[in-house]
């Protein structure tokens, strides 16, 4: 007889391990609460734009990405190498930090720090890093770091990266300088859709409850050998009746202008910090807006005024903010768990004997985090049979 899994939600994680599950002969039904998949990487059409919900690149370097096989079928566009910033009211083009050494002896431009700041950055890359705050482990990469560094990751982490654990910050970063990140041709949706193929998903079908054996929806009852928690943090504290803990927030706008009028296909970081970054996103993926114009997708850590959000925006790409149409914003309160100095890059998936966890709080704040943590899981509960 085959063991019967219940996986609580169907983002990244919980799809994950329920195609690794079935393969392995499991019998697998997810349980989502949304009337879509893919929890946190979503998009919607919204007149003729592509909306993915808040700033998100698919990197194919993942390596838990690339053992899924999908990576050919998302048809990535990539983003430019390199970004772009005002330092003293100059625009910089930052070469191309994922491009590491050569990258840093070629550019002397001072304006973006010294190059001993730049070679102590590069010496961390290729060290092991420890486990302390990752303001800490910059502390030698001077203005390099503040300028350049920290406004980037910034922009991935969606908190102050002097806060997070070196660990994981030194993970993620490797990652950036061995991929070439980008959107899929349909918007980041792609991925889940892609990953949740012949699957049983039941949609709309929220889990209030967990008992050893048993799961309780708004609707019914239902009996498994194992149940996989496989939501963000804050819902699986809730399911666990733990304290809910706090996560990083984001908000993005989209704003479009007639095409031409922006002809950047880079990030574009943002020197007053009101913004941790913002990109011509139809620039670098055609697909994203209708014929003629062009999509600006533009992120914060928090809600701004919107007349403040046109101004800046405009200014940030220097354009009139009379030429800027609102598409739409996404105000995304759970956006990505902290991952703080002490927290280890992998945690534990099996919690008791039938209930286990998986999500991106379980490995790094991350596709591949999520990816990875519902494969270990899944690979736990085979063991474990
Ligand atoms: C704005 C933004 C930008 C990002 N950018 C990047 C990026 O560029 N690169 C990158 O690698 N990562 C990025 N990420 C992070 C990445 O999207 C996440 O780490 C990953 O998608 C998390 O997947 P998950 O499966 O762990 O959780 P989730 O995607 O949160 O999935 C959990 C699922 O569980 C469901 N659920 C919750 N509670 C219940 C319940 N009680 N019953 C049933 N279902 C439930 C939810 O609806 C959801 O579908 C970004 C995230 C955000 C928000």
């Amino acid at each position: 007889m085959s063991l019967k899994v219940i996986v609580v939600g169907a983002g990244l994680a919980g799809l994950n391990a329920a195609q690794i599950l079935r393969s392995n002969g499991c019998e697998v039904t997810l349980l989502e609460e949304q009337s879509r998949i893919g929890g946190r990487v979503a998009t919607e059409m919204i007149d003729g734009y592509r909306c993915d919900h808040g700033f998100q690149v698919i990197n194919p370097a993942y390596p838990e990405l690339r053992r899924t096989g999908l990576v050919e079928k998302l048809q990535i566009h990539s983003l430019s190498k390199g970004f772009e910033i005002f330092i003293d009211e100059k625009l910089v083009m930052v070469g191309d930090p994922r491009k590491g050494l050569g990258y840093l002896v070629g550019d002397l431009s001072s304006r973006t720090g010294t190059l001993s700041e730049k070679l102590n950055f590069l010496r961390y890359l290729a060290s092991k890093a420890q486990d302390q705050s990752f303001g800490i482990a910059m502390s030698q990469s001077g203005d390099f770091y503040q300028k350049i560094i920290k406004r980037f990751l910034q922009g991935v982490l969606l908190i102050n990266p002097d806060e997070v654990s070196s660990l994981m910050a030194h993970e993620l970063l490797r990652w950036f300088i061995r991929g070439n990140p980008g959107v899929p041709h349909l918007g980041v949706q792609a991925l889940p859709n892609l990953l949740g193929e012949g699957l049983d998903i039941r949609t709309e079908s929220r889990v209030r409850k967990i008992k050893s054996g048993e799961v309780q929806t708004s609707e019914e009852k239902l009996s498994a050998d194992v149940v996989l928690i496989a939501t963000n943090e804050v819902s699986a504290a809730s399911l666990l009746g733990q304290p809910a803990p706090s996560m990083n927030k984001s908000v993005t706008w989209y704003h479009s202008v007639p095409a031409g009028e922006i002809k950047s296909n880079h990030l574009r970081l943002d020197p007053t910090n009101t913004f941790v970054n913002s990109v011509a996103i139809s620039n670098v993926a055609p697909s994203y807006a209708p014929a003629g114009r062009t999509l600006i997708s533009t992120t914060a850590l928090d809600v701004i005024h919107s007349t403040e959000v046109l101004a800046r925006v405009g200014a940030l790409w220097r354009v009139n903010p009379k030429s800027l149409e609102y598409v739409q914003h996404f105000e995304i309160a759970q956006s990505l768990p902290k991952h703080l100095p002490g927290k280890p890059l992998i945690s534990p998936s099996r919690l008791s004997e039938n209930v286990y966890i998986a999500g991106d709080h379980r490995a790094t704040p991350s596709q591949q985090g999520a990816l990875l943590s519902g494969r270990l899981a899944a690979e736990a509960i085979i063991a474990d049979l």
